[in-house]
């Protein structure tokens, strides 16, 4: 048998964290070695093409979002670590977004002062404890490696305590970031307290392409070695590290160290010293539906749907937690791409609408398959529904004569195409911060060591690549 190929770095999963990491390392003339169980990079935030049109799986909006010639924010920090140029992500700032329950709205765009104005005007009461808040995440450094759990809920009953404003900041920090049920860790609702409120959204002009494209020239431009539709199958762990990688081909690498950003349960689940179904209990619950409708560019203008972002709850309570039934259609996040500030002479070729709503991975997954299908397409109908009495009216017969396509995926899509447990969109509740397991020489990156969505993934590639592969 040959030797196996040796490597610097091993990176299992394609994903932003993944493509980050491998970017990092590269860069400092590690020998890396990039792997993809999927035929598409960009796992949980990728696209795919249907005919001529080309699908976003994900994204809404690239948090973070600051003005040019901001220092030190998160997504400055990024750029210079992955030697991006600001131009380079055609970043275009959202037009207005909101946060919608019990007939109040509180706008998110991207100026915190009209925030403060709204939450003013809609809790005179609670206005001052909400300033407050801000000063004390502002003077914490939300992205320690040690930041410390905690319930941002209990929190938000202690600082600010009125019920109805709390559901409303719960709201999109939970439908943006947490794994946990009915709560978000208090230092992930700093961050995303950061990444919503205090700096805001933006979207490249062709979508999340734009991210990973750029991603990819770096690794080609430092020989990163990449291989596609080839996973890890199992990782062979020998006296406390792993000693080799077996993948989906039959061959065999090893590495001085292996990153992985298939999700902690998944990733232990690999290891040949553990059983198959290992840590159940540490698999993440929370799982969405989304639907995507594209409209003709025309007939869409003329909808007056001016809206970015509108997180909704149309519950007395906000509830984030796994549904009993398939989709619990009482809160969610509506997103239109097309309103975004793309420039002169710039602008999508469709209209789009999102709707993602909460959904239960194991009811989707036990439908026979003409039944999944018959319930996508009423899921589509109903969510739909939902979202357009958010948005100003427009009759059926107008909406319907724009329509140009349909489509919708569950958490049965999302687990088949990242392999990610329960299809959880932000991976296990427990998260590993310091990036480190047991395996001296096996790191977790990506969404299970702790930094979501788009930005935080890179961050958490870029972190944990500095920290274990570039410190010592
Ligand atoms: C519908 C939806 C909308 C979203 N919208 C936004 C948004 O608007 N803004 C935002 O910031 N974030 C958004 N997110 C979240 C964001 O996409 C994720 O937090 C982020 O992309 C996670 O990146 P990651 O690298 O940690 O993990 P992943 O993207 O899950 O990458 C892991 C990769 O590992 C691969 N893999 C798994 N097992 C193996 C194996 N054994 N061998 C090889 N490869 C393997 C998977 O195929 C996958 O490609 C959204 C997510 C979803 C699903």
């Amino acid at each position: 048998m040959s030797t196996p190929s040796h490597y610097d770095a091993v990176i299992i999963g394609a994903g932003m964290s993944g493509l980050a990491a491998a970017v990092r390392l590269s860069m400092y003339g590690q020998k890396v070695l990039l792997l993809e169980r999927h035929n598409a990079v960009g796992g949980l935030n990728s696209f795919y093409a249907r005919g001529a049109r080309k699908y976003d799986v994900g994204l809404h909006a690239l948090t973070n979002w600051v003005p040019e010639g901001v220092k030190g924010a998160p997504l400055v920090k990024l750029m210079r670590q992955l030697r991006i140029r600001r131009e380079e992500l055609d970043l275009c700032p959202q037009l207005g977004s909101r946060i919608t329950m019990a007939e109040k709205n509180l706008r998110l765009n991207n100026n915190f002062n009209d925030l403060v104005a709204d939450v003013a005007a809609a809790f005179p009461q609670h206005v001052d404890r909400f300033i407050a808040l801000d000063e004390m995440f502002m003077g914490m450094d939300e992205t320690a490696l040690e930041a410390s759990g905690g319930s941002a809920r209990a929190l938000l009953d202690e600082k600010i305590g009125n019920p109805l404003l709390r559901d409303m900041l719960l709201l999109p920090t939970c439908f943006y970031g947490s794994a946990i049920e009915d709560d978000i860790e208090i230092s992930q609702f700093a961050v995303m307290w950061r990444s919503l409120f205090k700096e805001g959204f933006a979207r490249p002009f062709i979508g999340v392409r734009q991210v990973v494209r750029l991603l990819l020239d770096r690794c080609r431009e430092h020989h990163v070695e990449r291989r596609m539709k080839c996973g890890v199958k199992r990782l062979v762990v020998k006296a406390g590290s792993v000693a080799a990688l077996e993948l989906d081909d039959g061959t065999e690498v090893t590495a001085t160290r292996v990153y992985s950003s298939a999700g902690v349960v998944e990733t232990q689940r690999m290891r040949s010293d553990v059983e198959p179904q290992a840590s159940a209990s540490a698999i993440g619950r929370l799982g969405y539906a989304e639907t995507i409708t594209t409209y003709r560019a025309d007939d869409f203008a003329k909808f007056g749907w001016s809206d970015t972002i509108v997180f909704f709850c149309d519950a007395e309570q906000f509830s984030y937690r796994s549904p009993a039934e398939l989709v619990d259609p009482r809160s969610g996040v509506i997103c239109i791409p097309n309103n975004y500030s793309y420039g002169e002479g710039r602008k999508l070729d469709e209209g789009w609408l999102r709707v993602t709503a909460l959904a239960n991975h194991d009811a989707w997954c036990q439908l026979p398959e003409v039944e999944y299908l018959a319930q996508k397409q009423a899921w589509l109908a109903q969510l739909n529904a939902v979202a357009r009495r958010h948005l100003p009216a427009v009759s059926n017969a107008v909406h319907d004569a724009a329509l140009t396509s349909t489509d919708v995926f569950t958490p049965r899509t999302v687990r088949k195409f990242t392999g990610h447990l329960n299809g959880a969109i932000y991976g296990s509740p427990v998260k590993r911060r310091d990036g480190r397991t047991d395996l001296n020489n096996l790191f977790i990156i990506g969404t299970d060591q702790g930094f979501l969505g788009v930005t935080g993934a890179m961050l958490s590639g870029i972190s944990m690549a500095n920290l274990h592969g570039l410190k010592n």
